[in-house]
Parts: C-alpha cells; sequence; structure tokens
C-alpha cells in the first residue's frame, strides 16, 4: 500500500520531521500533530490507514488516545515508547496497539514495522477468494484447484500465484514479484532466475490454466484473468 496515509502524534518536533521526511521519501502520505487531542481530531478528518502514537503526550496521552480510537475503529497504531515502565503497560494491558517500537529507535525499524503492519492490514481486507477461468485460489486454506481439482503448490509458488492474481491482469516485474514473495530486503540478494524457476514449476502443476501466466517481454509475468 504505497500511497497509505499515516498520522504522526508526537510532542518531539524534532523526531515528527524526521518521521515525517523518512515516511514521505517512502511513499506514504504523512499528516502530524503534536498533542493527544489535536492527534484525535486529525484521526477523525483525516482518517489515516495507520497511526504512529507517542505516550508521552501533552493533553492526552497515547493510551488515552489508542483506547478513544478503539471504540471506534481498528485502524492499526504502532506506539512509540520511550520507558521501561511505559512499555510495561504498552504488554500487559488491553490498549489494542497493533505494535511498538522502543525509543530511541532507528528510522529503518519505525520504516520496518509500518510496512509489516499495512501489509497485514491489506491482508485482512482483502478477498479470501480469488478466482480465473477454472482456476480457484482459497486464500484463507491455502488450497487452490482447477476445475475443482485441488492442486498442490510449494508455499513460495502459491505467493507467486496469488501475487499474479491479485494483480489483476498488471504485468509484474521480476523485482516486484521476489518483493512481494520474499520481502524487500532479501531481495536484494535473490537472483532474478529464481523467479523464472519457479514460474516454470508453477506453469508446470497448473496444467489447463498454465497458460494464464503470460510472460511479458522486458518486464516480467502477467496473469489473464479474462
Ligand atoms: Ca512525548
Amino acid at each position: 500500500m504505497p500511497e497509505a496515509k499515516i498520522l504522526v502524534v508526537e510532542d518531539e518536533k524534532a523526531l515528527v520531521k524526521v518521521l515525517k521526511y523518512n515516511l514521505e521519501k517512502a511513499g506514504y502520505q504523512v499528516v502530524t500533530a503534536n498533542d493527544g487531542e489535536a492527534g484525535l481530531s486529525a484521526f477523525h478528518e483525516e482518517k489515516p490507514d495507520l497511526v504512529i502514537l507517542d505516550i508521552m503526550l501533552p493533553k492526552k496521552d497515547g493510551f488515552e488516545f489508542c483506547k478513544t480510537v478503539r471504540q471506534v475503529s481498528q485502524t492499526p497504531i504502532l506506539m512509540l515508547t520511550a520507558r521501561k515502565d511505559e512499555l510495561d503497560r504498552v504488554l500487559g494491558l488491553e490498549i489494542g496497539a497493533d505494535d511498538y517500537v522502543t525509543k530511541p529507535f532507528s528510522v529503518r525499524e519505525v520504516l520496518a514495522r509500518v510496512k509489516a503492519i499495512l501489509r497485514r492490514a491489506a491482508d485482512k481486507t482483502a478477498p479470501l477468494m480469488l478466482r480465473a477461468g477454472t482456476l480457484e485460489v482459497d486464500l484463507e486454506r491455502y488450497v487452490i484447484k482447477i476445475k475443482g481439482k485441488p492442486v498442490t503448490l510449494s508455499p513460495k509458488e502459491f505467493e507467486f500465484l496469488k501475487c499474479l492474481l491479485k494483480s489483476d491482469g498488471r504485468a509484474l516485474s521480476r523485482d516486484e514479484l521476489l518483493e512481494k514473495v520474499w520481502g524487500y530486503d532479501r531481495s536484494m540478494e535473490i537472483d532474478t532466475n529464481t523467479v523464472d524457476q519457479h514460474i516454470a514449476r508453477l506453469r508446470n502443476k497448473l496444467g489447463s490454466e498454465a497458460e494464464r501466466i503470460v510472460t511479458v517481454k522486458n518486464v516480467g509475468y502477467r496473469l489473464r484473468t479474462d
């Protein structure tokens, strides 16, 4: 979800600046608030996809913010905690945060958490069944069927098929496929030939539906959904 909107609620201006700069650089839309009350107004007005929330805040602290938001929304919340006793409360209480990072944190770590949380959130709202022709993919049970008959795929083959189906006919480059299937950081270390090998095996297993996977010259692959 590259266009996701993130609300940063934090009273340390320097930290807000660093987070905003780096999140925007990573392709997110960023709105900020410097205290808990302004944060709640921004939350209702901006409808962010994720909130990065400091705990010690003027007016309304992060715990109160979290509780208030959870009464009306399941929007993911990443907590920033500065002290051990805060962390104990985050972990010990059912305040409804999705994850936390402890201060001082690296920007890289925050970005990784944000990405992981948004990915989980997207998976939750995505449809559980994908279809193309006689091909049927049950994302919840990890079952593939062709003309009603189950086909056994390796986990990576399954992920490839899922990515292709989800892209809705759009061509995916080998790099994109690597990133989606192996995760961004590891994609650098994996040869793009690996993609071709997996696609070849996947085509083999898809039998009568193999031709749905189309090689797009100089780009990668796409899946015919007609
Ligand atoms: Ca603070």
